[in-house]
């Protein structure tokens, strides 16, 4: 009875949630709270999958590159991209917060504040000695992405060191990741229900008045964004990859409408690497490894917008940054995007690292934070693309792709 429904492709059903949804939200208005459970629901389900996921599919996926000197090339690689987009991200939220000043013109006494988050990570070292699980166990239980990426990443070195000897448990972790990858997809099953009811939700309680009084930092944020999408991205998959551009953005639709509408990374993780593997054709140990990596380090959507948001809070309260600041500020908005965890308003946390460092004052965020979730939307529609083209890119060079299946890519 219901075969009509699993007869349209699931982007299909995907989009057309979201652009229902956006519809249900503006008509019901916050009413639209009442259905905000269904998307909890849905994240709730997807969240279940990140722990095993991650661990079983990047074990496994760096035991299956066979040898450490290979993971070293498809990871230089991947770290390298990380980098490079990272900074040409952050320059260009710097560019277009300096051409169109955002902070300038704005009535204050229209805005709606939100609070100012308390910041978790203050300096540097400790994000670095954050990265390092004191207990494997325990980080699992708190789904702390980044330390549990470093424990996956040296169990599976450790297999392919011990060769012949590991190898039973490479079986075991295979067999898991295949096992989990149903699991996604049985899940994934959920998405239409999901995204409708997160979109109903978001455009229902963000009057449009809110917006408008900040209208040109959200414009911004947006347009910076799709720069980055559809002309950096784009230009990578074109000229490094050297792949065509429309199969590669319709290969990971659903990853992008499950992003948007979740705001979080991690969430949409097991949907990006699904999408990277079954309609673009990367291999699964470049996926799994690059996309998990991906998920937690590569911000470019927040690095921008770290960059955009400290230029607008010098602009409100008057501060002059000299080009020293910039180099600062490019630092630590690449640090801070390295350092925000993939979930809802991780960024706006970050901002006090950054604000720190050139003297902004921090109520600047608290102008933002109350409308910072449509802004989140789309910087981590950026840094989950992002993902996407940095592992289909990598997988590309290093002839860890099947590009048949990317060019058929129909069923999605
Ligand atoms: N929500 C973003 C993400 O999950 C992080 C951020 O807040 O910028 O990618």
């Amino acid at each position: 009875m219901l075969g009509w429904w699993f007869r349209i492709p699931l982007w299909q059903r995907v989009v057309a949630a979201l652009i229902l949804g956006i519809s249900a939200g503006l008509w019901w208005g916050p009413g639209a709270e009442q259905i905000k459970w269904i998307g909890d629901f849905f994240i709730r389900s997807i969240k279940m999958l990140v722990v095993p996921l991650i661990f079983f599919s990047l074990v496994s996926g760096v035991a299956a590159i066979g040898d450490v000197k290979k993971l070293g090339k498809i990871g230089g690689r991947a770290l390298l991209l990380f980098v490079v987009t990272g900074q040409i991200a952050v320059w260009l939220g710097l560019l277009l917060g300096t051409v169109f000043k955002p902070g300038l013109g704005i009535d204050t006494s229209k805005v709606v504040m939100g609070e100012t988050p308390a910041p978790t990570v203050t300096s540097w070292t400790d994000m670095i000695l954050s990265i390092i699980p004191q207990s494997p166990v325990q980080t699992m239980a708190d789904v702390n992405v980044l330390p549990l990426i470093v424990f996956a990443l040296l169990i599976g070195i450790g297999i392919l060191m011990a060769k012949e000897e590991g190898e039973p448990v490479a079986k075991i972790f295979d067999s898991g990741s295949v096992i989990m990858q149903k699991v996604t997809m049985i899940v994934m099953e959920l998405t239409p229900f999901g995204v409708f009811a997160l979109m109903a939700w978001v455009s229902g309680s963000f009057g449009t008045d809110a917006l408008l009084s900040l209208a040109q930092v959200v414009g911004l944020n947006y347009l910076g964004c799709l720069l980055i999408i559809f002309v950096m991205y784009s230009a990578m998959i074109k000229f490094l990859a050297k792949l065509p551009v429309i199969d590669f953005f319709r290969g990971i639709v659903d990853a992008m409408a499950v992003s948007y509408s979740t705001a979080s990374s991690n969430a949409t993780l097991p949907v990006t690497m699904r999408c990277t593997q079954r309609n673009l054709g990367v291999s699964k140990s470049v996926s799994s490894f690059v996309v998990s990596l991906g998920a937690t380090i590569n911000m470019n959507g927040t690095a921008m917008y770290l960059g955009l948001a400290t230029l607008f809070g010098a602009q409100l309260f008057g501060v002059d940054l000299s080009w020293g600041d910039y180099f600062m500020i490019s630092i630590t908005a690449t640090l801070g995007a390295i350092g925000a965890a993939g979930i809802p308003g991780a960024g706006l946390i970050m901002m006090a690292l950054v604000f720190g460092s050139v003297g902004v004052p921090l109520e600047t965020i608290a102008f933002i934070a109350g409308i910072d979730r449509i802004m989140d939307m789309m910087r981590t529609t950026t840094n989950v693309s992002g993902d996407a083209a940095v592992a289909v890119t990598v997988a590309a060079m290093t002839g860890e792709i099947d590009i048949e299946e990317m060019k058929s890519a129909d069923d999605v």
